[in-house]
């Protein structure tokens, strides 16, 4: 048992770990590098210790320095949060060869899930639905060209290691493909250091729904639901769902079956989330997160249920306190990432915050790490906060959603606010009838 966790990030997701670590009486160490001496997460925490320069690579991404303030602080467990060593093997295997908790899943799992063609592969095997494509990596142009005559055009073809959108290329014929594979190769090359790319068929008109599940250490697993990711720009994440306008309950009930028992069968432990894509009433299985996902909080709004803290339970060895049958599934949830960026060229807009103003009210919770007088810094991601509202009904959630983003004020920086307010006046998000290319589509046509 730990009483004291060790927060290995930053910004609005390590605040939104230290909230969870102080409603259950534990206390936090924050950890920062010298360009985040004066952010919220280091000044709410109980403890904070300077890990490094600002470059991630010398701070947030290193293990030595994070166990070394591990240790000088005493503390029991890391919660990695997302992004940075979350999905690290090896780092798991280092806290827990010091006798510290990793507050997530075990390495093997986020070793086998890191690769994407070992994970698909996994999932044919525990009976999940996946993409049609190659059967493992391809290893050249000629292979590439031959496998998607196989299969038909269009092809994507994807980096193994892949993550962020990066190393993804469409190729729609076999003129295309040449180009598609070198650059999907190079780009995956340069962003994960391995150039090991694989090839499925390319979805024209798919929407992205994820199933959260969560497991414990001894053997329950439960799934929360699912997430729509659909709109996206550069396969990024930008307005997430819970639930999807698209599937129904039988669809909700039968694929969520089937992710409990895939990942009964695997052994998982923790909070994991299972991708799939969703085109004519079919799902595809694209990839495993294990990991806190960044849209987290739309499951939570709606089932009620902390994620963090449990997942902090499920690291101390508890039972989940909930079967799936507990798990209430109550209206409507959006969240919108807003970003310190452009609203419509997407530079990053790091700088001084002058004002800042959270909106408030009845079904609204603004997760950020934002204030007025915040130098954000150029170094890491431009997300300043999640705004995520719960309504009843779909439509009151739309309707929460404009009325929390007028009141939202972020000045001194440009921000996303003002392409989620033209986002909730779009008829295809009302309606919910949009797909993962809806959102590249309505920017198109606003600049034209
Ligand atoms: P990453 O790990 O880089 O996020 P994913 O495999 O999760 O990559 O895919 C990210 C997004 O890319 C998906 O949500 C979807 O929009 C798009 N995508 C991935 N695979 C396909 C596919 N086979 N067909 C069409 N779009 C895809």
């Amino acid at each position: 048992m730990f009483d004291k966790v060790l927060i290995a990030n930053r910004g609005e997701i390590a605040l939104r770990i230290h909230r969870a670590c102080k409603e259950m009486g534990l206390s936090t160490v924050a950890v920062h590098s010298t360009a985040d001496s004066n952010a919220m997460h280091v000044r709410l925490a109980d403890e904070s210790v300077c890990i490094g320069p600002p470059g991630a690579s010398e701070s947030y991404l290193k293990s030595a320095a994070i166990m070394t303030a591990a240790e000088i602080t005493h503390a029991g467990a890391i919660h990695p949060g997302y992004g940075f060593l979350s999905e690290n093997a090896r780092f798991v295997e280092i806290v827990e060869a010091h006798g510290l908790n990793f507050i997530g899943p075990r390495a093997e799992h986020i070793r086998l899930m890191g690769d994407k063609i070992a994970a698909k592969k996994a999932m044919i095997e525990v009976g999940v639905p996946v993409v049609p494509g190659s059967d493992g990596g391809v290893p050249d142009e000629a292979t590439a060209k031959k496998v998607a005559a196989e299969m038909g055009y269009p092809v994507l073809v994807k980096a193994a290691s892949g993550g962020g959108g990066r190393g993804m290329k469409v190729a729609r014929s076999e003129e295309e493909m040449g180009k598609a594979f070198n650059t999907a190769r190079s780009e995956a090359k340069a962003a994960f250091g391995d150039d090991e790319v694989y090839i499925e068929k390319y979805l024209e008109k798919p929407r992205h729904i994820e199933i959260q599940v969560i497991a414990d250490s001894h053997g329950n697993v439960v799934h929360l639901g699912e997430r729509d990711c659909s709109l996206q720009r550069r396969h990024q994440k930008v307005f997430e769902e819970a639930p999807s306008p698209a599937i129904t309950q039988a669809e909700r009930d039968t694929i969520g079956k089937t992710v409990v028992d895939a990942v009964k069968k695997l052994g998982y432990l923790g909070v994991g989330t299972i991708e799939f894509l969703y085109e004519n009433g079919e799902f595809y299985f694209i990839e495993m997160n294990t990991r806190l996902q960044v849209e987290h909080p739309v499951t939570e709004m709606i089932t009620r249920i902390d994620l963090v803290k449990e997942q902090i339970r499920i690291a101390q060895g508890e039972k989940l306190s909930f079967t799936q049958g507990d798990v209430p599934f109550i209206g409507h949830a959006i969240e919108c990432r807003i970003n310190a960026e452009h609203p419509e060229t997407f530079a990053p807009s790091p700088g001084l915050i002058k004002e800042f103003h959270a909106p408030g009210g009845l079904g609204v919770r603004l997760d950020s790490a934002a204030y007025a007088g915040y130098m954000i810094p150029p170094y890491y991601d431009s997300l300043i906060g999640k705004l995520i509202v719960h309504g009843v009904t779909r439509e009151e959630c739309m309707l929460r959603l404009k009325r929390a983003l007028g009141e939202m004020v972020v000045s001194g920086v440009e921000t996303t606010l003002p392409l989620h307010q033209r986002l909730v006046d779009a008829e295809g998000v009302n309606s919910g009838n949009y797909d993962i290319h809806w959102l590249e589509r309505f920017l198109a046509d606003q600049e034209s």
